[in-house]
């Protein structure tokens, strides 16, 4: 039938126009990811026991812990780094802590100029996150 394509395509442009939305318009509006998502790690400093399980879980060695022996003998935590340019997003890191100390974050923004900006410090970053009342 002579028009058949234009009928079609006006078609698809009238449901785009003023059909239900597929498309989501980020980045001015953010999606709305489940709170699991693997999108950034965040570490719980307080229940972490520094025990570095999660570092040795970790197939592309990520993680890298710092930690010191208190008055009490117990290891303390001092430092816990994350170089999320070499991260698989695995989660075998967030499986393997016995304390539940390691989360999933949905923020998944973490485009960057350089290289040495895709490392995360976790354990300063929980105390921005604290004050911040996350
Ligand atoms: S998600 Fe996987 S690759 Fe990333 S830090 Fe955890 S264990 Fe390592
Ligand atoms: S496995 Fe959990 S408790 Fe152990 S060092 Fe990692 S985050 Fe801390």
């Amino acid at each position: 039938m002579f028009g058949k394509g234009l009928l079609k395509g006006l078609s698809i442009t009238w449901h785009n126009c003023f059909g239900k939305a597929v498309t989501e318009q980020y980045p001015e509006r953010k999606p709305n990811l489940p709170p699991s998502s693997h999108g950034c790690l965040f570490l719980e400093k307080d229940k972490c026991i520094a025990c570095g399980l999660c570092s040795k879980a970790c197939p592309n060695n990520v993680i890298t812990i710092e930690s010191e022996r208190g008055e009490d003998k117990k290891r303390k935590l001092t430092g816990y780094r994350v170089k999320l340019g070499q991260c698989l997003f695995c989660g075998l890191c967030v499986e393997s802590c016995p304390k539940d100390a390691l989360h999933w974050r949905p923020d998944f923004e973490h485009a960057c100029y350089r290289h040495e900006d895709t490392e995360h410090d976790l354990f300063a970053g929980s105390e921005a996150e604290v004050r911040k009342g996350a």
